[in-house]
């Protein structure tokens, strides 16, 4: 699932905070707090440059962040890995300090780092400093993660949900595009908790949830909008949506579960409802909802569609 409708613009203000610390108390030149994913180094905060994201392989944080330890290079020009770097001879950036960022699992994820233009040493009471906001920096973000992301089944939460389909509607909009919304309940679920037990439950979740994932595409939002129940928002008009509602269909019938030494199987049912003109998001959730249920008396295992 896509990142890219989560900035939340007015929380960044944190991050810029955190910048203005490390380059305040460090004197340096430049401070950055980051992410990093797949090979991009992105920005969360950057203070003393204008840079949004650079490939990994050309910042120094692929030091900390491979090495996963606090990383000071007080004279970049006299490293073998780095004397001949365009950031050292083009750029003039002569002094390096970077702490990774972990997870409280202890993967790295990003580095908050201060760069200096002429070579200097950074001090034991400056890298305490230092590791301090990075701790500081890294469970914000990981706070931020979970009140979007749903523990058991990695879907988004409603809130978060709502607000990213709400920002996708906009961008769809902007663009011509069409924006449909699906419902999706497990059918009978009560029933799987109640014969195998809760933890029997939350597998098919998130077994389900992981189902509808893998048949979407990356910029296709996922939501968990309570227990078994599911949203999707994706562009394409209800034609198009509908032919993704039956892929979806079929791949959460074909799960197969063993449970108490039984196989098991289980069936979702689909509510379609393509965003009219100048309808709001949670209207279309509301029709995509009464054609679920239309699904369900309907006698489940199903996909209907809402009137347009
Ligand atoms: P229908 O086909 O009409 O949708 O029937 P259903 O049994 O799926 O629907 P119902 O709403 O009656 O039951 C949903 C159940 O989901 C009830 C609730 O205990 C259970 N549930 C809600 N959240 C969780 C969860 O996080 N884990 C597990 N294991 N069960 C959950
Ligand atoms: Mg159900
Ligand atoms: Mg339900």
């Amino acid at each position: 699932m896509s990142h890219m409708f989560n900035t939340d613009l007015d929380r960044d203000e944190a991050f810029a905070r955190l910048t203005r610390l490390i380059k305040n108390t460090l004197g340096v030149d430049i401070a950055a707090v980051s992410t990093i994913d797949a090979g991009v180094q992105s920005f969360k905060s950057i203070d003393g440059l204008v840079l949004q994201q650079i490939p990994l392989d050309e910042s120094f944080c692929r030091v900390p962040f491979r090495d996963g330890c606090t990383v000071i290079i007080p004279d970049t020009g006299r490293t073998e890995e780095f004397e001949n770097h365009q950031l050292v001879t083009g750029a003039g950036f002569k002094a390096y300090v970077g702490v990774p960022l972990k997870t409280s699992s202890g993967a790295v994820f990003g580095t908050i780092c201060g760069i200096h233009k002429s070579p200097r040493q950074f001090s034991e009471r400056e890298l305490i400093v230092l590791e301090d906001i990075a701790n500081i920096a890294a469970s914000e973000l990981e706070l931020r993660e979970h009140a979007n992301v749903d523990m058991l089944t990695g879907a988004l939460t409603r809130r978060a949900f709502m607000r990213d389909s709400v920002r996708l509607k906009e961008l769809l909009r902007r663009k011509g595009l069409s924006l449909t919304v699906l419902m999706v309940d497990v059918d009978h679920f009560k029933t799987i908790n109640d014969k195998y037990g809760h933890a029997s439950g939350d597998e098919v979740l998130r077994s389900v949830a992981m189902a509808l994932k893998v048949n979407l595409r990356e910029y296709d939002l996922l939501g968990r909008l309570g227990g078994e129940e599911f949203s999707v928002a994706l562009e394409g008009d209800s034609d198009r949506a509908s032919k993704i509602a039956e892929r979806l269909r079929q791949a959460v019938s074909s799960l197969q579960f063993t449970f108490a030494e039984k196989q098991i199987s289980v069936t979702a049912s689909f509510g379609v409802a393509e965003l009219r003109c100048d309808e709001d998001f949670d209207e279309a959730l509301n029709r995509a909802d009464t054609a679920l249920y239309a699904a369900k008396s309907g006698g489940r295992d199903r996909i209907e569609i809402a009137a347009a």
